[in-house]
């Protein structure tokens, strides 16, 4: 039985990385009729951010990939805040330290800063491990007493994963294949903290096991805790999740990882919805406001590090289940490319509900206020073809609600020839004179003519569409003119002659 997790700390909006994490997730458990469990690490309460827990599940929601276990749902593993989790991890830190796998440590920072530096100025790295650990302050250094005394006191400390000397570790990841670690290189990690806190190692691995969580899909950048998470699943006696870390997401350019703070320099979001940090008021772009649907989002997030291996780009969610396979996910970072996000958005334009697209198209426009959305949709029918976003809309279809108030320039020279006065007049009382004013009989009616008069079509269908569209651009004439009407069309026609 599958379960995963994703488990984001609520430190700000989630970007789409985290999004990205969230999907492979979600595509993994669905593939495998497993449960998706959300799981909020908030242990770090300096870096808690108000409205960020909320922002994160408003965002799943919106990409259309709910967590089946998580806060105020399903709570059956609960609490899924590990804030509300809190009197939970002693026991299991405590029970590192009586099986002789953790220890308290007493140093101050000023101490381990000198250590840092000494260690530094003769041109090594200081590691808190076995090489070190006898010459600093903790209860492997000191005697059971001098230990119990410092802790009677109340002094501070951390308690310290003890890492093995000379070991030689096998992880197993699935994208990644086996990796060996040499022990001689990790650190005594710290696992818990005197306020009473778990680190996020502790908390995290504490929270796997106890939710029963049987495959951990996360960024990239967990890869070095993983030795730790191995070593602590072995400490407690504990069966190991399955891990596959993803790879990194890399800025257009190929180069370096894509940063929150790329958006705003770039010029496209970073961040699935919009937030606005509730300190510096400060507003961030979002997919969704920026007019992107949610299916062209998951779209391309699904592409940033996996590929079905077949020429197919264009995938449902519902089709992304049935193709997603960890093991088609690649190593290397995969690079972002804004120019690709849209183009999933034009393709999925095509596929969204006209009756849906009208009515953000109406509330998007003032001048749409009091036309029917009906119209609207049939317009929108006729342009969406060339558009990517709903605000794309007015420039491609004003000519369907107001009459031009100019011609454009070039376009003039080129279609307003001689004679261009007499073909628009004969053609606007070709128009008067159509009973049932159908694109068919427009279309019958005025080719017939240009046919019978042997003018050059170009002659006729250039004036014409700069009559009603005011440009040389626009759907189809008959189409146009069909939609605006005849009385509307006979009124642009004659006016182009003026
Ligand atoms: N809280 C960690 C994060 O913010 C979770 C990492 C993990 O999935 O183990 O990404």
């Amino acid at each position: 039985n599958v379960r995963v997790r994703f488990a984001p700390s609520p430190t700000g909006p989630l970007h789409i990385g985290g999004v990205r994490t969230a999907l492979f997730n979600y595509l993994f458990a669905k593939k495998h009729n497993g449960t998706f469990v959300l799981r909020i690490e908030d242990t770090d309460q300096n870096r808690y951010v108000e409205g960020a827990e909320q922002y994160i599940i408003d965002a799943l929601n919106w990409c259309g990939m709910p967590f089946d276990e998580g806060p105020n749902k399903n709570e059956k593993f609960g609490p899924y805040r590990q804030s509300e989790r809190k009197h939970l991890y002693k026991q299991y830190a405590d029970g590192l330290i009586a099986s002789g796998n953790a220890y308290y440590a007493f140093d101050t920072s000023e101490n381990l800063d000198f250590h840092r530096k000494d260690h530094e100025a003769k041109g090594k790295t200081f590691i808190y491990n076995w090489h070190n650990r006898l010459k600093l302050s903790n209860s492997l250094s000191l005697s059971a007493e001098e230990t119990q005394t410092k802790l009677d006191a109340g002094d501070d400390f951390v308690i310290r994963f003890k890492s093995p000397q000379d070991e030689t570790l096998h992880l197993k990841d699935i994208i990644r294949g086996d990796i060996k670690i040499d022990t001689n290189i990790l650190d005594d990690k710290v696992l818990f903290k005197s306020d009473g806190m778990p680190t996020y190692h502790l908390a995290n691995i504490v929270d796997d096991h106890l939710m029963e969580i049987t495959h951990v899909i996360r960024g990239e950048e967990w890869l070095p805790s993983l030795a730790l998470h191995y070593q602590l699943y072995k400490a407690f006696g504990w069966e190991a999740p399955e891990f596959a870390h993803l790879p990194l997401i890399l800025k257009p350019t190929g180069k370096g990882k894509l940063s929150k703070r790329d958006g705003d320099k770039l010029g496209f979001p970073v961040f699935p919805l919009k937030w606005t940090d509730p300190k510096t008021k400060d507003v961030s772009r979002g997919y969704k406001e920026d007019g992107y649907f949610a299916d062209a989002m998951v779209n391309f997030l699904a592409f940033l590090g996996w590929n079905p291996g077949t020429e197919q780009e264009i995938f449902s969610l519902e089709e992304l289940i049935k193709a997603f396979d960890l093991n088609k996910v690649n190593k290397s970072g995969a690079r972002f490319d804004p120019d690709k996000t849209k183009w999933f958005n034009h393709h999925y334009m095509q596929e969204q509900n006209n009756d849906a697209l009208a009515e953000a198209f109406k509330n998007s426009h003032q001048k749409l206020a009091d036309i029917d959305v009906n119209y609207i949709a049939m317009v929108v029918d006729l342009i969406k073809e060339r558009a990517t976003f709903v605000s794309d809309f007015w420039d491609l279809s004003h000519f369907f609600f107001t009459a031009p108030t100019s011609y454009d320039e070039k376009a003039s020279k080129k279609a307003f020839k001689e004679g261009t006065k007499d073909i628009l007049e004969q053609i606007a009382s070709i128009a008067k004179n159509i009973e049932d004013f159908t694109v068919e009989n427009l279309q019958t009616e005025i080719k017939g003519w240009i046919t019978s008069n042997e003018i050059g079509f170009g002659k006729v269908m250039m004036p014409l569409r700069l009559a009603l569209v005011g440009a040389l651009q626009g759907p189809d004439v008959f189409d146009i003119m069909y939609m605006i009407g005849k009385e509307e069309t006979v009124k642009r026609v004659q006016k182009a002659t003026e």
